[in-house]
């Protein structure tokens, strides 16, 4: 079997909208229902929408019996407790999110995350039942100094360091070079492929060839309408995580729908 035949069988395309700091409820809901209108017969294909926190709650009301899933862009590690300001997994759980966003390079640049904390909140995560996406990525600096393999490899093995390989089924990597994080500057499907090629060796030989055929890696890093098909036509890109160009339902549906613009 070739890898593209392979991965169209085990790995169900996922594709994930980060709004990051922005939309109100009504925007988010408003998003929700426009979303819904445009979105008939868009193929076999996980849409995940990202959204702020205080947004969860009333997109959870509109996406039953819709398509979608529901995902947070951080969680905390504990449970519950005296840690002000904090949201943990089993509350994501309870406001209706099947899937969580960690380690996301902006969180790690502004926030202090590490991939110590990283592997915490995987591990909160899978105890509540939600799918981390489970992000990664080099900076501009360490992909000039050659350094990309070097920290993919130690934010794998560490981020995911409490996962056995019955975990990874319900997690979910995202490649993120920051670099083309929200620059319009998107690395090319090969530039995409040769980590995507090296996080699944990774995965190999930390967990097994099952976790390296099924686990699904998205790209993320200025994704657009324009771009989006020659990404996914690579043998181990699964999805995308896409910021910028989420924020706008027309935009989004444009992604969302690459597999019919294809045909
Ligand atoms: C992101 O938020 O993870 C991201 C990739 O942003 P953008 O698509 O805007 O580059």
């Amino acid at each position: 079997m070739t890898a593209s035949e392979d991965k169209n069988l085990v790995r169900r395309p996922i594709i994930t909208a980060n709004w990051k700091l922005h939309k109100t409820v009504a925007e988010a809901t408003q998003f929700v229902d426009e979303l819904r209108a445009r979105c008939a017969d868009l193929g076999d294909l996980d849409i995940v929408l990202a959204a702020p926190f205080t947004a969860l709650a009333a997109m959870r009301d509109r996406l039953q019996a819709m398509p979608f899933h529901l995902a947070a862009q951080d969680v905390f590690w504990e449970a519950h407790g005296a840690y002000t300001g904090e949201v943990s997994a089993p509350m994501l759980l309870d406001v209706g999110c099947t899937y969580v966003i960690i380690g996301h390079s902006e969180r790690r640049q502004y926030f202090g995350e590490t991939d110590d904390t990283v592997a915490k909140k995987v591990s909160a995560a899978l105890q509540a039942n939600l799918h981390p996406i489970v992000c990664v990525g080099e900076s501009l600096r360490q992909r000039q100094a050659e350094e990309t393999f070097e920290v993919i490899k130690r934010q794998v093995q560490q981020g995911l360091a409490p996962c056995d390989a019955e975990d990874l089924a319900n997690v979910v990597l995202a490649y993120e070079p920051i670099w083309a994080i929200g620059t319009g500057m998107t690395a090319t499907p090969a530039q995409a492929q040769e980590v995507h090629q090296y996080i699944r060796t990774l995965l190999d030989e930390g967990w097994g060839g099952d976790v390296a055929r099924t686990v699904r890696v998205q790209y993320g890093g200025s994704v657009n309408p324009d771009n989006i098909a020659v990404l996914m036509a690579e043998d181990d890109i699964d999805g995308a995580l896409v910021g910028g160009a989420s924020l706008d339902v027309e935009s989004f549906v444009h992604i969302l729908s690459y597999q019919r613009r294809n045909t």
